[in-house]
């Protein structure tokens, strides 16, 4: 841990995993004879690369840009693409060694890796925009494939992103195939790609609920982010019979008792790229908080007593004290739509108290589920109804959900989805990594 200090991140998401690995350790001593561990937290490879492109004004601009391709065991490399001014090696370390073991929990052929960028498509034009995938992919366009690596969106990148990059894509290498997944509809998308990672968070927390003889029926959500997960993580509250209260973005939070209003959400965030501001504007019984106004080290989000949380922003958002506040509040269920939103110390505050907590891992994997169920419609030139994909999803979430149940079980901490997922998902790829061998 020494040797990567600069990587916070990266530090606490192999930290979060190699502490409940253990168990499994003991179990098969052929993990530790094959130094499967030392092996794993290494990426297979790193690309990064300068990304130029010229401004509205006519001026050059300079970013830097990341592929990290970290474990290809179980399948071709396969995890989003970020564009937020935050973004480093360590960030994308930490989101592709997640990813290994989502995607093995998904029960798909799939490896792990992530990437992006720290341009910050907050301000652009949509022509900047463009110029800056282009200039990207330029770069990207040597290291993927369509049984190579195929990237996707995650923040700062959405269908407009992904469109911009495929079409790169196809003008550099004349192919028409399927190396980037969330695609528009008209040329390769999948139908329910969009919506996939907030309701598969929400299917996750049903199964949790389900199975404690409880359901999401009647209760009080809140939501935190407001882009691509959150929307859909309200949308789909409102189909079980749930209300979300709350949203949020980098600026604010917004509070409604009546419920979230998804359709004015959708016009804000995805339509007019705005600010939360502008919902309150639109939607004037919602109280807006800046987050200058934000409780002394606390989230608003996670103030407002509810039955059930989603964070659906970024990693970190919940702290210990968050956890506290929404445990005292009577929370009884957490389901991370982001990826490593909770701080470990939340996390184990979570796991101390006995509600249903599931883990990003596997309670936010129905969107890397779906995009693989996108590569398999392209590569049959077939397309699937909405409800042939959401059905798909809805049991993948449901295995996922055992699978991790189960692991916890068979280890002898039920209801430990942490434990539970985190082996379930490490057993898969470590088997094949041995399988194949070293040279
Ligand atoms: P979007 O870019 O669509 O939305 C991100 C939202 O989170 C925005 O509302 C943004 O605010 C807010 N946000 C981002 N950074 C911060 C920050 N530092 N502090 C407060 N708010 C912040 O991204 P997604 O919805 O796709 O991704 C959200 C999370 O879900 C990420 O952790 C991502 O890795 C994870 N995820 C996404 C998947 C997907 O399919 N898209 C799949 C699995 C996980 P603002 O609007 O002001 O920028």
């Amino acid at each position: 841990s020494q040797r990567y200090s600069y990587q916070p991140e990266f530090l606490q998401a192999v930290q979060e995993v190699l502490t409940t690995l253990q168990p499994a350790l003991d179990k098969n001593p052929a993990y530790e004879k094959n130094k499967i561990l030392e092996r794993i937290v290494e990426p297979e490879r790193t690309f990064s690369f300068r990304v130029e492109w010229i401004d509205d004004k006519g001026q050059i601009q300079v970013n830097r840009g990341y592929r990290v391709q970290f474990n290809s065991a179980i399948g071709p490399y396969k995890g989003g693409l970020r564009f937020h001014p935050t973004v480093n090696e360590g960030v994308l370390k930490f989101l592709g060694f997640e990813q290994i073991f989502k995607n093995s929990l998904t029960g798909t052929p799939i490896g792990g890796a992530k990437g992006g960028s720290d341009f910050d498509p907050k301000g652009k034009s949509d022509n900047e925009v463009m110029r800056f995938c282009q200039a990207f992919m330029l770069q990207l366009h040597r290291y993927i494939g369509a049984t190579i690596d195929v990237p996707a969106g995650d923040i700062g990148v959405g269908g407009r992103e992904i469109g911009y990059l495929y079409g790169m894509y196809k003008r550099l290498t004349t192919k028409y195939e399927g190396i980037l997944t969330g695609k528009p509809l008209n040329f390769g998308g999948s139908l329910a790609r969009t919506e996939a990672t907030g309701y598969g968070t929400v299917y996750f927390a049903q199964e949790m609920l389900k199975a404690r003889g409880d359901s999401l029926e009647g209760k009080k959500c809140a939501v935190s982010g407001a882009g691509n997960v959150a929307i859909y993580c309200c949308e789909k509250l409102y189909q079980v019979g749930a209300t979300p209260v709350t949203v949020s973005d980098s600026r604010g939070a917004i509070y409604d008792p009546n419920g979230i209003k998804v359709d004015v959400l959708k016009q804000v965030k995805e339509v007019e790229r705005a600010s939360l501001t502008r919902y309150a504007e639109l939607v004037p019984t919602a109280k807006y908080v800046a987050v200058a106004d934000y409780p002394a080290g606390l989230h608003y989000v996670w103030t407002v007593p509810c039955d059930a949380a989603f964070p659906c922003a970024t990693q970190n958002e919940v702290n210990v004290e968050d956890a506290k506040t929404l445990l005292k509040n009577g929370c009884k269920c957490v389901a991370e739509g982001a990826n490593m939103p909770s701080s470990i110390d939340a996390i184990n505050a979570f796991l101390a108290s006995g509600i249903a907590y599931g883990p990003a891992k596997a309670a936010n994997a129905g969107g890397v589920a779906t995009s693989q169920l996108e590569m398999e419609q392209n590569a049959g030139m077939t397309a699937w109804t909405f409800e042939e994909v959401d059905g798909k999803l809805f049991n993948i979430m449901k295995n996922i959900f055992l699978n991790a149940d189960e692991t916890a079980k068979e280890f002898g901490v039920p209801g430990n989805l942490v434990l539970g997922a985190n082996i379930a998902g490490f057993r898969k790829v470590a088997d094949a990594m041995i399988a194949q061998g070293v040279i």
